[in-house]
């Protein structure tokens, strides 16, 4: 380190976030994040990338588009100045590349004037990206060896632009414009006058890596008339050239089972994010619309006195892996682990049940071969050791009576004790309903039948029953429910499970 750095001041990291997608950050990138003081972030970094950022780290969020709020970049640069001045560790997150025409000569020669340490953690950058979530290659052995990466802004001021257009013109490798869209017509225009034939083929990738990712090609005379009829917004990247008339079978992404697809789901936000993961994997857009929260109820003395006495249960039963969590978070909380279960043995609702009891080190017993409360009822009384045993059921407060029934009516003495409730939450109903109005929307999912009755609490299923929205459930009780407020349901999952909701999906036409 420079002898002459002031000690006192903190260190800046210029980090690329990556194109849209929030986990193609680098493994570099994503370790400063998580130790860093204070995350100054772009509008073109993805916000989900902040789930990397420790809980108490000061988030300043520094747009520079047109409209309230925005920044100008000596605004930025001079929040980054004094947050680095003041110590600690400081990350200037920046979209693709940080220094892929994004202004960081500018602030790293600031912070190098300013004695700050600074380093430039690379990122991949859009135009990268786009060609490989596309298929369309920007260099070929068979017609490309050269790639330009051009910004479109420059194109605005014509007189003092620093492109060469004539040379850009006979270029005879893959052009890539950044910034190219408010000036695509110029851009063609240009090219097309410097002797660019009108019928090169051009690509237009907007939204790269991100589930809403777009691609439309025409030939470079067209391509402007194109994008406006698709209404094609930024962020987008322009490819220019041979590469542009790419393989099909190159195109990977459009092959994904749910590209495409814009799917809400509808759990608690937790859940939400475990389901828009899995969308996300699938290549759908996931919408995350969360109905309600989960609330602990293990701080009661209910929970803490079944606690002292779990010996004496034969069966303990977990319904959901929101159970699970609650149930272990609440016993790690008391200071104690899974030895507390004893020699209970634990029956799951269904493999995801189980899946997360795997979590905590505990392997369920037993699993029904159809994840409803009935099944799990019926199948857990055919075991011979149920009859006259005692079982523990930890559950939701609003968990429906059937199973409790079930156990009952055939031998068992059954002792409920919920351990979380859900509360109604209010989301963007208005913003929601429009969506599904303008056929935006191509999948409602409903994976419990308390998430079904708190949104049709929210959004009008008369506006929903009129659209061409499709609705998926995961099992016959929440289909059920959605029948009961008077929605045809378009498919049920056959295995009861967020993968058996996603592929019922899958196999349907929407
Ligand atoms: N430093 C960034 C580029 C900043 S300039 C990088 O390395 O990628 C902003 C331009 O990047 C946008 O106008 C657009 O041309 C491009 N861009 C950024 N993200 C994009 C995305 N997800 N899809 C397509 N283009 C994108």
């Amino acid at each position: 380190m420079n002898a002459n750095r002031d000690k006192a001041k903190g260190t800046a990291y210029l980090v690329g976030a990556g194109p849209g997608r929030a986990d193609l950050i680098t493994v570099r990138g994503a370790e400063i994040l998580g130790r860093a003081d204070c995350i100054i972030y772009d509008k073109l970094a993805n916000p989900a990338l902040l789930r990397f950022a420790r809980a108490d780290a000061e988030i300043i969020h520094v747009p520079k588009r047109a409209g309230k709020g925005s920044f100008t970049q000596e605004q930025v640069s001079k929040v980054l100045i004094e947050k680095a001045s003041a110590g600690g560790t400081v990350v200037r997150l920046k979209g693709g590349d940080p220094c892929m025409f994004g202004r960081c000569a500018e602030e790293a020669a600031l912070l190098a004037d300013a004695g700050i340490d600074f380093e430039i953690v690379p990122g991949i950058t859009a135009a990268v990206a786009a060609a490989d979530y596309t298929g369309i290659l920007l260099t070929s052995r068979d017609y490309s060896s050269q790639v330009a990466f051009v910004t479109g802004h420059e194109a605005e001021g014509e007189r003092e632009s620093n492109i060469d257009w004539a040379v850009l013109a006979k270029f005879e490798g893959t052009i890539a414009f950044y910034m190219g869209m408010g000036n695509l017509g110029l851009i063609a225009e240009r090219l097309i006058e410097d002797g660019r034939s009108e019928n090169t083929p051009v690509a237009v990738i907007a939204d790269a890596t991100l589930p809403s990712q777009r691609v439309v090609r025409a030939p470079l005379a067209k391509i402007n008339r194109v994008c406006s009829e698709e209404k094609i917004q930024p962020p987008a990247i322009v490819v220019i050239g041979w590469a542009a008339d790419s393989d099909p079978r190159l195109d990977w992404v459009a092959r994904l089972p749910l590209f495409g697809k814009s799917v809400v789901v509808t759990r608690d936000s937790r859940g939400n994010g475990e389901s828009a993961a899995k969308i996300i994997a699938k290549g759908g857009n996931p919408i995350e619309f969360a109905t309600m929260t989960i609330k602990p109820l293990t701080d009661t003395n209910r929970f803490s006195e079944t606690l002292t006495r779990l010996n004496e249960y034969d069966w303990m039963v977990f319904t959901s892996g929101n159970g699970v969590a609650v149930f272990f978070d609440a016993l790690h909380n008391l200071g104690r682990d899974a030895r507390a279960l004893g020699s209970a043995k634990i029956a799951a609702i269904g493999s995801e049940t189980a899946a997360k009891l795997d979590r905590y080190g505990i392997k369920a017993d037993f699993v029904p071969s159809v994840f409803t409360g009935r099944e799990l009822g019926d199948q857990l009384l055919k075991l011979t050791d149920v009859q006259n045993s005692k079982v523990l059921l930890l559950r939701s407060e609003i968990a429906s009576d059937e199973l409790m029934d079930v156990l009952q009516q055939g031998g068992a003495e059954v002792e409920n004790v919920a351990v979380y409730t859900v509360t109604p939450v209010k989301g963007k109903s208005e913003w929601l309903t429009e969506q599904i109005g303008r056929g935006r929307v191509q999948w409602l999912t409903f994976a419990s039948p308390s998430s079904a009755r708190m949104f049709f609490e929210q959004i009008s299923g008369e506006i929903v029953s009129s659209s061409s929205v499709k609705i998926a459930s995961i099992g016959p009780v929440t289909s059920k429910q959605l029948q009961d407020l008077g929605i045809s349901v378009d498919v049920t999952a056959e295995e009861h499970t967020i993968d058996g909701l996603l592929a019922a999906i899958e196999g349907t036409h929407a």
